[in-house]
């Protein structure tokens, strides 16, 4: 463990966990009550945040629809205006056609008897000649069934007489093929080409209207046409003057470019109105023509988005914007709105809804603020519910504590007590077991341990050591005769008398009834004869009380190196059986 570690769990000690846990509830209540609070308020902002971007989208959406709704009118009005300037041309060429008919047919009928066919052909085509319209641009040509020329237009008067019936529009279209096709087969019909115009030196091609007319008289048929362009002008422009009235109305207005990159309508760009946009050196409107010509590859109609000055609102913004293209035509309709104005749209339309989650959020701050505070009182009293639980809890192990050692104290003095009772028991008990009760000799089992101890030391240290094996002779008759008590009287005089004879070194021991063994540590067999003889002789002189002296007899045996108690004990028992063998009141030695 790191000195850090240890300096951390030092400081955890018994009084800072309880702190810790006492005043944990008042950390952890209102803390979870804050957190809950935080997610409900942070759960009704993103619940209010998803309404708001709802609302919006479907201000987006209905806003669009409401473009696509007004720029579909428009493009639908511009091409029944459109479609009506088509009947109206159409009209118009085909009279031309049948009026230069009519003059022809009366020019005949006036000349036919004065004049060759040929000469009335000419004077046909002369007067024919003088017939244009819009500045040159349309006229009555006459051709005959193999394309010959008979009246070309002034540009093309060189041709007069040449058959151009494999001539091709600039689409690739064989058109005099066409013409000669439609006469044949019908009489008179309209078509539509692609030409040049012979008042501009371009290549670029304009659509135009075509009538043509089977003549009759000759092999001949006539026809005119007009561009379309030229035809729609005029109209166009009563057209887009009727819709920048309508747009001086509408805070939406309309724009209107043809394909080309021209601007026709644009109430807030009257200065470019007319121009190509697309040959502008730079600017927002070119730009945003650019979208539009990308927006177009492909569809007929889309949305785009660009940024474009507001003059409501004096800057730039975001538009939205709807465009579609008006059918069989080059212009392109387009109407928008700024984002600002669904911005303002939905400001008015969210205040409602702000205003009621302004409210369901201040009832959560102010709900948040009370649960706090009542979490804090709960925390305060659970808090000190703890404290107080683990101050008596200490104050009960504190007393327990006391009250156990005050036990064991008492208990270790018992146990010394009883410990000392039972040594002193085990003493006395020891002393009991070894001494004789009658005689206060050792004991049997004492002088059995005795002797093995002697023996213990004599092989050690060479020591000598004398067993003597006694018994009273004839002792049942002191029963019999003086009774059990007289008895048991000889035996402790016996003993007596042994002590009085023996050292303080050696040992008396109750082997048997009136059998007993004495040690005589240090002593040879010669020397411990003489005491025992001392000692038969004092007690067979001594007076018991007895009619007939008492005697003893013993047997004698020394120590043999690593000789064992048994065979000791055996050699001296064998000797004491030789002495009663041989009368008694005998010491038989080896
Ligand atoms: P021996 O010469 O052959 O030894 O004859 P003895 O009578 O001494 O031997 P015996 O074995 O026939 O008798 C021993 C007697 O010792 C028998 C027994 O009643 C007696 N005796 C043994 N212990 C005690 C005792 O503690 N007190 C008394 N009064 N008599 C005892
Ligand atoms: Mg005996
Ligand atoms: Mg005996």
């Amino acid at each position: 463990m790191t000195t850090k570690n240890k300096q951390f769990f030092s400081i955890l000690n018994e009084n800072s966990i309880v702190n810790l846990l006492a005043y944990g509830p008042f950390i952890f209540i209102p803390s979870a009550v804050l957190i809950l609070s935080f997610l409900m308020i942070s759960a009704s902002n993103e619940s209010f945040d998803r309404n708001i971007k709802k609302v919006e989208q479907n201000l987006y959406n209905s806003r669009n629809k409401t473009l696509k709704t007004q720029v579909e009118f428009m493009v639908n009005h511009i091409s029944y205006h459109k479609s009506i300037t088509k009947d109206d041309m159409k009209n118009r060429v085909q009279k031309r056609v049948e009026n230069a008919i009519s003059i022809a047919h009366s020019l005949e009928k006036k000349y036919r008897n004065i004049k060759t066919q040929k000469e009335i052909q000419e004077i046909i085509i002369e007067v024919l000649r003088s017939m244009t319209w819009n500045y040159g641009e349309s006229f009555i040509w006459i051709m005959d069934f193999n394309g010959v020329f008979y009246l070309a237009p002034e540009y093309l008067r060189h041709l007069e007489g040449t058959s151009i019936i494999d001539f091709k529009d600039s689409s690739g279209n064989e058109i005099i093929k066409e013409e000669i096709k439609i006469c044949s087969n019908e009489g008179e019909g309209f078509l539509w080409d692609t030409f040049t115009r012979p008042s501009r030196n371009s290549d670029k091609q304009f659509h135009q209207l075509a009538f043509v007319k089977k003549f009759g008289l000759y092999d001949w048929y006539m026809g005119s046409s007009e561009y379309l362009d030229t035809a729609t002008k005029r109209s166009d422009e009563v057209l887009l003057t009727s819709i920048s009235k309508i747009d001086a109305m509408n805070s939406n207005y309309f724009y209107i470019v043809n394909r080309d990159g021209t601007l026709l309508l644009h109430s807030e760009l009257p200065q470019l109105v007319g121009k190509n946009l697309k040959k502008l050196e730079s600017g927002a409107a070119k730009r945003t023509f650019l979208m539009i010509e990308k927006a177009l590859k492909n569809t007929k109609d889309g949305y785009i988005t660009y940024n474009w000055y507001n003059s409501q609102t004096k800057q730039e913004e975001k538009k939205y914007t709807y465009l579609k293209e008006v059918p069989s035509s080059d212009w392109v309709v387009a109407t928008g709105y700024y984002e600002s104005s669904v911005q303002n749209e939905l400001a008015k339309n969210s205040k409602e809804l702000y205003e009621t989650h302004n409210m369901k959020l201040t009832n959560l701050i102010y709900g948040s603020i009370f649960i706090l505070l009542v979490s804090l009182v709960i925390s305060y009293f659970v808090s000190r519910f703890i404290r107080k639980s683990f101050e008596n809890y200490q104050v009960q192990i504190t007393t327990k504590a006391k009250e156990l050692k005050i036990l064991n104290n008492s208990l270790e003095s018992k146990v010394k007590q009883r410990t000392e009772q039972l040594f002193q028991a085990t003493k006395d008990l020891e002393k009991i077991a070894k001494t004789d009760y009658l005689t206060k000799a050792h004991s049997r089992y004492s002088i059995m341990e005795i002797l093995k101890h002697e023996i213990h030391r004599c092989n050690r240290h060479k020591t000598m050591l004398s067993v003597a094996m006694v018994d009273i002779d004839w002792f049942k008759n002191v029963n019999d005769v003086y009774g059990h008590d007289k008895g048991d009287f000889v035996l402790v005089e016996v003993v007596k008398l042994f002590m009085f004879n023996l050292r303080d070194i050696d040992y008396i021991g109750r082997y048997g009834g009136e059998e007993f063994l004495l040690l005589m540590p240090d002593t040879k067999k010669d020397g411990a004869k003489i005491t025992i003889e001392r000692m038969m002789k004092n007690i067979s002189e001594h007076d018991f009380g007895l009619k007939t002296p008492l005697t003893i007899s013993v047997g004698l045996v020394e120590y043999e190196d690593d000789e064992s108690i048994d065979i000791l004990l055996k050699r001296a028992d064998t000797l004491l059986y030789e002495s009663k063998e041989n009368g008694r009141n005998l010491l038989t030695i080896e």
